[in-house]
C-alpha cells in the first residue's frame, strides 16, 4: 500500500518555493514522491516509500523544510492508504549499515563547487562528513576559473568602454591601464571570496571536518576501499564523493612544449601584459579570455577549427554562434 501525507508550509510565495520545498522533502529516504499543486495553498502531498515506509518523522520533515528556508511546517497528515504512524520528534535512521567500522559517513574528495555541495547537503543530512583538499580550498571556480576571469572580463569591458561609449554624444576618455594593480585587486578578489564562500563555510559547518593533502584509494586489509592522504593518514568511510574536477586539455601540437604555451590559468595570472597572443579554441573560456585581452589593448589571433565560435554539444544537439564583435579592431579570427 503507498501511503500518502498531507504536509502544510507555511511561507510559500511563489512557484519556486514550491520548488524548494519539493526538493526538501525528496531528500527524505522514505519519500517515493512530492507534489506541492499550488504554492498558494501551502500544501504538499508526499507519497511514501511503499518498503519501510510505514513511518514519517515529523522532525526529519521539519528540518528539512525549515533548515536555511523561511518556510515552516504546520502541518502534517494521512490521507490515503492504511495510516501511517506519524513519530514526532524521534529519529527513524536505521543507523549505520552493516559495512566497515567506521564513524564516518563520507569522504568527499575536492572542495570546488561539486565537492563542497556535496559535503554540505550531507551534513545538513546530519551525516559525518570529512572533505580532503590537495590544493587550495575553493578548486577552479573561485580560485582560477569563473571568479578571476569574470574580475577580468569586467575591468576590459569598462576600459573598452571608455573608448567606445554607446551613447551617441557622450565622449569619454580612457587614461591607462596599471596590469599589476589589476592582477593584485583581483587576486584580493579571490582570496576574499575563497575566505568567505568557502573557508569560513567549511569552518562553521558542524558535521564536517577539513583535511589538507592529495587522496587516494587503497584497501583496507578487512577489503573496504579507504582513502590514504599524501600526509600518510588513512581515512575509511561508509561512502566516498570524488569531486576532483578537471584541468586544461594541452592538444598534442607538434612543437607546443617549445613556445611557452599557456592555459586559462596561467594566461590569467600573467604578471606583464603581452603585446600579442595566439588563442586555439573557440570554446567559452577561450573567447570570454581572448576578448577581454583584446580589450585590455593584447593583439589577439583567434583559432578556431569550425566555422563558428562557442560550438558546443547538449545531449544529441549541437549549437554554435559567431559574434561579430570578435572580429572588431585588434582581435582577429581564422
Ligand atoms: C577560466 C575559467 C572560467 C570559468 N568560468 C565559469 C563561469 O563563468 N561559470 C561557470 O559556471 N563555470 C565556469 N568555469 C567552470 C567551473 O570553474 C568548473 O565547472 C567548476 O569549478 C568545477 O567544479 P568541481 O567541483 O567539479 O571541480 P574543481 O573546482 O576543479 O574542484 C576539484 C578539486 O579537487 C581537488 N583534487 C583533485 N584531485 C585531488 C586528490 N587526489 N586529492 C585531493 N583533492 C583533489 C582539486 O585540487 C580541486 O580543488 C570556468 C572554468 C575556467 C577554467
Amino acid at each position: 500500500m503507498n501511503h500518502k501525507i498531507e504536509i502544510t508550509v507555511e511561507g510559500m510565495t511563489c512557484g519556486m518555493c514550491a520548488t524548494h520545498v519539493e526538493t526538501a522533502l525528496n531528500s527524505l529516504s522514505e519519500v517515493a514522491n512530492v507534489r506541492v499543486p499550488d504554492w498558494k495553498q501551502g500544501t504538499a502531498i508526499v507519497s511514501l516509500e511503499a518498503s519501510g515506509g510505514e513511518t514519517l518523522d515529523e522532525s526529519r520533515v521539519r528540518t528539512a523544510i525549515e533548515s536555511g528556508n523561511n518556510y515552516k511546517l504546520t502541518g502534517i497528515r494521512a490521507i490515503a492508504g492504511e495510516t501511517p504512524e506519524l513519530k514526532s520528534g524521534t529519529n527513524t535512521d536505521p543507523g549505520p549499515e552493516p559495512g566497515p567500522d567506521t564513524d564516518i559517513d563520507l569522504v568527499v574528495i575536492g572542495t570546488g563547487g561539486a565537492g563542497m555541495a556535496g559535503a554540505l547537503e550531507a551534513a545538513r543530512l546530519g551525516k559525518k562528513v570529512i572533505i580532503v583538499e590537495r590544493g587550495t580550498t575553493g578548486g577552479t571556480c573561485v580560485n582560477v576559473g569563473c571568479v578571476p576571469s569574470k574580475a577580468i572580463i569586467k575591468a576590459a569591458n569598462y576600459f573598452h568602454l571608455a573608448e567606445h561609449s554607446p551613447f551617441a554624444g557622450v565622449q569619454l576618455v580612457r587614461q591607462s591601464l596599471d596590469w599589476e594593480q589589476l592582477v593584485a585587486a583581483r587576486e584580493e578578489l579571490v582570496a576574499e571570496l575563497r575566505g568567505e564562500k568557502y573557508e569560513k563555510v567549511l569552518q562553521a559547518s558542524e558535521g564536517i571536518t577539513f583535511k589538507q593533502g592529495a587522496a587516494r584509494f587503497v584497501r583496507t586489509k578487512s577489503g573496504y576501499p579507504a582513502v590514504e592522504l599524501s600526509t600518510g593518514e588513512t581515512l575509511l568511510a561508509r561512502r566516498y564523493l570524488i569531486a576532483t574536477g578537471a584541468h586544461p586539455h594541452i592538444p598534442d601540437l607538434p612543437g607546443a612544449d617549445t613556445v611557452g604555451l599557456l592555459d586559462s590559468t596561467s594566461a590569467l595570472f600573467l604578471k606583464q601584459k603581452p603585446e600579442s597572443m595566439i588563442v586555439i579554441g573557440g570554446g567559452f573560456i577561450a573567447v570570454e579570455l581572448a576578448q577581454s585581452f583584446s580589450r585590455l589593448g593584447v593583439r589577439i589571433e583567434s583559432i578556431e577549427a569550425r566555422s563558428t565560435y562557442f560550438t558546443f554539444r547538449v545531449g544529441f544537439g549541437r549549437f554554435g554562434r559567431s559574434d561579430p564583435s570578435l572580429s572588431r579592431r585588434g582581435h582577429s579570427g581564422h
